[in-house]
């Protein structure tokens, strides 16, 4: 009987003693969250700084450049050859710096989002206008692509929604489509109401998803191995998709993937509308 008694109670022991262990774990992992995210955080903001001020000398030296372009018949054979070479590589330095800014900025927005400090700014959203002045911007639609573009004329479809991050979300959606499928390949963009709610869809012509990375390629840093950029210079860190789902999700939305490997990918997400009273 005694040493029945013991048994349970070393054994109660043991249980305790592990219950703690795993306490004490789950805290250690989520200081060591805390810090890495205050790390990115505090190491984005400061990389901001010096990439601002670069980004503004080179636009400074590229002004320069141009007006010496101007008066460049005056100029000796040499120093036309050597301003257009310094012109060169002050836009081949541009992209980079472009490049370098796109990435923290993501590593900054991922930070925000693990804080919970990403602050929204709801307004009166027109999607048919949004769409079309994403498309229509040169930044964001390569001259080469083709886009067919299934919006409704007659009707506008409304939301409530921080409108830059909205816009941020169809470009993410844009510029992965445009990343992963042939250029020759057009991208489709779908704007309609489902219910109550705005949908918006993007579909290319890519290589498709292997439904078992369906769920994974939402996760912070993942990226799927086998699938090849095909026109782009940008680095993916595997970001987007999960800021992406974060925006919409904060908007009480719903984002997804339909794809066949093979057959190209569709990305969507759905935004309630706004009600009228
Ligand atoms: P990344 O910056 O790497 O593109 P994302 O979060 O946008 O990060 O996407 C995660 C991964 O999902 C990508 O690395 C890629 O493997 C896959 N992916 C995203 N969009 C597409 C697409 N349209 N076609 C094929 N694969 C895609």
């Amino acid at each position: 009987m005694i040493t029945k008694i013991i048994a349970l109670l070393i054994g109660r022991e043991v249980i305790k003693y592990k219950r703690a262990q795993a306490r004490t774990r789950k805290l250690a992992r989520q200081e060591a969250q805390s810090r890495m995210n205050e790390f990115v955080s505090i190491a984005s903001h400061e990389l901001k700084t010096p990439l601002t001020s670069i980004k503004g000398n080179i636009q400074l030296m590229g002004r320069r450049l141009k007006s010496s372009a101007d008066g460049e018949k005056n100029h000796s054979v040499e120093t036309q050859q050597l301003l257009a070479e310094a012109r060169e590589l002050l836009e081949r330095t541009d992209q980079q710096v472009g490049r370098l800014t796109h990435l923290v900025n993501s590593l900054l927005e991922t930070s925000r989002i693990n804080a919970n400090t990403m602050d929204l700014l709801f307004e009166v959203c027109d999607l048919n206008g949004l769409l079309h002045e994403v498309i229509k911007d040169p930044r964001h639609v390569s001259a080469k692509r083709t886009i067919q573009v299934t919006i409704p004329e007659d009707k506008s479809i409304i939301v409530m929604a921080d409108i830059g991050r909205i816009k941020q979300v169809i470009i993410h959606y844009l510029s992965n489509a445009h990343k992963y499928s042939a250029i020759e390949c057009p991208i489709r963009i779908h704007l309609r109401e489902e219910g109550s709610t705005a949908y918006v869809s993007v579909s290319d012509e890519g290589p498709g998803i292997p439904a078992n990375e369906h769920k994974n390629i939402w996760e912070r840093f993942y990226r799927v191995p086998s699938i090849e950029v095909l026109n782009s210079s940008e680095v993916g860190l595997g970001l987007g998709l999960h800021i992406s789902r974060t925006i919409v999700e904060q908007h009480h939305g719903r984002v997804g993937v339909q794809s066949i490997p093979g057959r190209g990918t569709t990305f969507w997400f759905t935004l309630p509308l706004l009600q009228e009273k």
